[in-house]
């Protein structure tokens, strides 16, 4: 296995810009570049997917396996790491058949993951451990990763993030970090690595459990915004693409719809109720560009 693909050569950029609001307000703000890590292994994939590569045990296993919806950022980043690496992977895919028009599922093909598509009901019990076991059995030399990547070793990545963040001079007393919440793992490895930082979390899945769990474990140093959805998680509307792209013509920073396009737009139009005065905004481009695909195939149809 080659694990170099994770080798850090130069870290992700922090950009300094700024974002007009139809009234004319001009809202100042940095982003973290992670988007710019690698073209398919995208973001905050990347940095939960880094130590579940490197440090697999691969007298053990030859491959990895993991979960994902049809259009899941982490099955393709999975299926690229899997690739660029040399390791196999599989992905168990939340669908009643694989679809081979789909763009996520065509390209996680292309990168020679073998695919494998779960009903609804047992999708459900990916959290399960006799289910996870079952699978296991049938796949034994696969080392098995959580929905979204997130286990402990995802959190070593974002520790990694966060130690980039304060070689950029970022700082609990000057900044405040905010970033989208799917599965949570993203945040709360930051919140875990950076002490004292206050977070906003948008949320672009309703879990209701998961926010509530958050807000329990973090307490005021974690602003949740859970009211931003357009329509649900994977979903968007006319008001979100065009604010998607607006965006991105005036600070040349791509946004999807699905999870960045919602944490901006919640940073821009709610700035002076969730940025005080002395602090300044760092919001984490946690990439995921290869959904748009995703999205305008859905829309055809
Ligand atoms: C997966 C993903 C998220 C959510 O990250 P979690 O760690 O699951 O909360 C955010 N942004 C993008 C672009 C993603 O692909």
């Amino acid at each position: 296995m080659n694990t170099k693909i994770f080798d850090i050569t130069q870290i992700t950029p922090l950009t300094k810009t700024c974002y007009k609001l139809n009234s004319g307000q001009n809202i100042h703000f940095q982003m973290k570049r992670d988007d710019l890590i690698d073209p398919q292994i995208s973001g905050n994939k990347w940095r939960k997917l880094k130590f579940n590569f490197q440090q697999l045990d691969t007298d053990k296993y030859d491959g990895i396996a993991s979960f994902g919806g049809a259009f899941s950022n982490h099955i393709a980043a999975l299926s690229a790491a899997g690739k660029q690496a040399n390791i196999k992977t599989i992905g168990f895919i939340r669908t009643h058949e694989i679809d081979i028009n789909n763009p996520t599922l065509s390209l996680a093909m292309q990168n020679d993951m073998q695919l494998i598509a779960l009903s609804r009901e047992e999708y459900r019990k990916r959290h399960e451990p006799e289910f996870i076991e079952q699978l296991q059995i049938a796949h034994p030399n696969y080392y098995f990763v959580p929905e979204g990547g997130s286990n402990h070793l995802a959190a070593e990545g974002l520790a990694e993030l966060v130690e980039e963040l304060k070689q950029q001079s970022i700082s609990a007393d000057k900044h405040i970090i905010a970033c989208a919440i799917g599965s949570g793992g993203t945040i709360s490895g930051m919140l875990d690595a950076f002490e004292d930082m206050n977070f906003i979390g948008v949320a672009a899945v309703k879990d209701i459990p998961l926010l509530t769990e958050l807000k329990k474990k973090y307490g005021t140093r974690l602003t949740i915004i859970s009211d931003n959805l357009f329509g649900g998680y994977g979903k968007t509307t006319d008001v979100l693409n065009e604010f998607c792209l607006d965006f991105q013509q005036q600070t040349h920073i791509p946004i999807e719809p699905i999870y960045t396009g919602k944490l901006m737009h919640t940073l821009m139009y709610r700035f002076d109720e969730l940025v005080n005065d002395d602090k300044s905004l760092v919001a984490i481009h946690t990439g995921g560009l290869q959904g748009i695909k995703g999205l305008n195939y859905r829309h055809q149809y």
